[in-house]
């Protein structure tokens, strides 16, 4: 049998494209090559600007309530065929049908809010700002925009972006993950189901190659990009320096600070949710719980007897968390296990060799737990994006929101405990752009904005909400005067006040 090839999608069909290169994606609960992904060229990344470029001006000048209508359609069916993009989700990154599911939930939420977006487009005005002159401003979309997203949310984080791309009136090019690509082309196909018209929408495939010629590209105005911070320095330094709008999400370290009046249970439970759910591979995933001494031992023992009852296996058969991404990914990650022994760490739980419900091509690792890892260690400075918790021990609250706010990355912060007083300090003093107070994930809802400080972000502006619209639309400010009987005749000066 012959793996199918996926094309891009460009104005509204499926394009073969001039790259010659594919790539191979898995499926990584059973190691499985299932399709060959088209790798564009900058001739492809071309053809899909230019389908981007020529259908700018008319969905520009669509009224506000029929692009909404779209957006309203697309979200209907998005939530009645949500089951077919779960599985495509599950099939392609690994993650267990729930996650998927939850995943979709998160991008239908961003879909909701850029279904009211005009609420957000309106301008201001001011009247007689000086003698008969009146002055408001409004916004217009800024063209053609690109997305580059991460294989870890292969739905959920182009949503963040293109709903409210296509409600503000531009049009976007979406370049996904080559790792799980075929969720791009679903949403794509749905979006000219619920009306989008041809070329307001296009996915190019591919890796580096095309990623730079989107950012080279004189046609994109603007460029999302969400992936690991080296990468996202890259795309930051090199977009703006070819004159574009940039923001850039990167990596993560998320910390979660335990202080000793916490309740053990309700935070063994955020722990090992946040810290195996989708096998950590998570952007918001907690990678070290910070446990204050006095309580460490009782954590850690209560977090690894509930390692204990999870289920590692294939994402279609109800197990708790799936395989890694890719082999490479997964042996990468186990390393981290031998480099925790030999830097001094104790290995609590050793997820190498684990049980697993899949097939044995799979790329697995079961849960690990790592006690007393040292700030030196690679397993602490390193984003290991994997099923391995590390517990670090610190005296108390001024010893952890110093250790958490000396790391390099400022995505999600948590403080667990029922001290009214800490929680106050920790919200303003931690160095981190969304925090938790006895949440593990505080992913912030559709009308907030997603995004964190330091290397977890580039630029100005954070996914979705209100810093979404901002980002995908720009300002203009009018001074306009009608002239009365009384206008004035020449004046070389700014106008006086008086
Ligand atoms: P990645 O940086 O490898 O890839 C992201 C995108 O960049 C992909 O589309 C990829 O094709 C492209 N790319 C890869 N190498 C490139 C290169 N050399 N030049 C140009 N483009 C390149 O990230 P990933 O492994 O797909 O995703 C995991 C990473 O994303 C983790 O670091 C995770 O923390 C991060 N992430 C961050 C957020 C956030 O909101 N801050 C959300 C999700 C994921």
């Amino acid at each position: 049998m012959t793996t199918p090839v996926l094309d891009h999608w460009i104005d509204g069909t499926s394009a073969a494209g001039s790259g010659t290169r594919t790539a191979p994606v898995y499926n990584p609960a059973t190691g499985v090559v299932s399709t060959q992904v088209r790798l564009a060229s900058a001739a492809d990344v071309d053809a899909a600007v230019a389908a981007a470029r020529a259908a700018f001006p008319a969905w520009s000048q669509v009224s506000l309530a029929k692009r909404q209508q779209v957006l309203f359609r697309f979200r209907e069916l998005l939530v009645g065929r949500q089951d077919e993009l779960a599985a495509i989700l599950t099939a392609e990154h690994g993650k267990v049908l729930s996650d998927a599911k939850g995943e979709i939930a998160r991008g239908i939420e961003v879909v909701e809010f850029a279904c009211g977006a005009a609420h957000h487009l309106k301008g201001e005005y001011s009247v007689a700002v000086s003698t008969g002159v009146d002055v408001y401003s409004f916004v217009q979309p800024l063209g053609v925009v690109g997305i580059i997203s991460p294989f870890n949310f292969p739905a959920m984080v182009p949503m963040w972006f293109y709903p409210l791309a296509i409600a503000a009136g531009n049009a976007v090019v979406l370049k996904p993950s080559e790792k799980d690509p075929s969720a791009a082309n679903w949403m794509a196909r749905l979006l000219e189901e619920a009306g989008l018209p041809a070329g307001v929408f296009n996915v190019v495939h591919g890796d580096k190659e095309a990623v730079d010629a989107l950012l080279e590209h004189p046609d994109v105005a603007a460029i999302s990009f969400v992936g690991s911070t080296p990468i996202a320095r890259y795309v930051y330094e090199t977009g703006t320096a070819a004159g574009k709008r940039v923001q850039a999400l990167g990596g993560a370290k998320n910390h979660m600070l335990v202080l000793p009046d916490a309740d053990l249970d309700l935070v063994a439970d955020a722990a090992v949710n946040a810290g195996f759910g989708s096998a950590g591979e998570r952007c918001m995933a907690i990678s070290v719980v910070v446990a204050v001494e006095s309580v460490a031992d009782d954590l850690v023992a209560r977090i690894a007897e509930r390692m204990s009852t999870l289920r590692t296996g294939d994402g279609t058969r109800g197990c708790d968390l799936g395989p890694l991404i890719t082999r490479e990914h997964r042996d990468r990650v186990a390393t981290y296990l031998d480099i925790a022994a030999e830097d001094g760490a104790r290995v609590v739980v050793d997820g190498r060799g684990g049980e697993v419900d899949g097939e044995d091509g799979g790329f697995w690792l079961t849960p690990s737990l790592l006690d007393h890892v040292p700030t030196s260690s690679r397993v602490y400075t390193d984003e290991i994006f994997g099923p391995v918790l590390a517990v670090v021990r610190v005296e108390g609250y001024e010893e952890g929101l110093r250790l958490i706010n000396a790391n390099p990355h400022g995505n999600g912060a948590a403080i667990f405990t029922n001290d009214g007083g800490a929680v106050r300090r920790f919200q303003l003093e931690v160095t981190a752009g969304m925090v938790g107070v006895n949440v593990p994930i505080p992913v912030p809802v559709a009308y907030y904005s997603f995004g964190g400080w330091k290397a977890s972000l580039f630029g100005d502006a954070k996914a979705y909400g209100p810093h979404g619209l901002r980002f995908f639309t720009q300002e203009k400010a009018v001074t306009s005067r009608w002239l009365d009987p009384s206008h004035g005749g020449l004046n070389l000066g700014f106008p006086q006040h008086d």
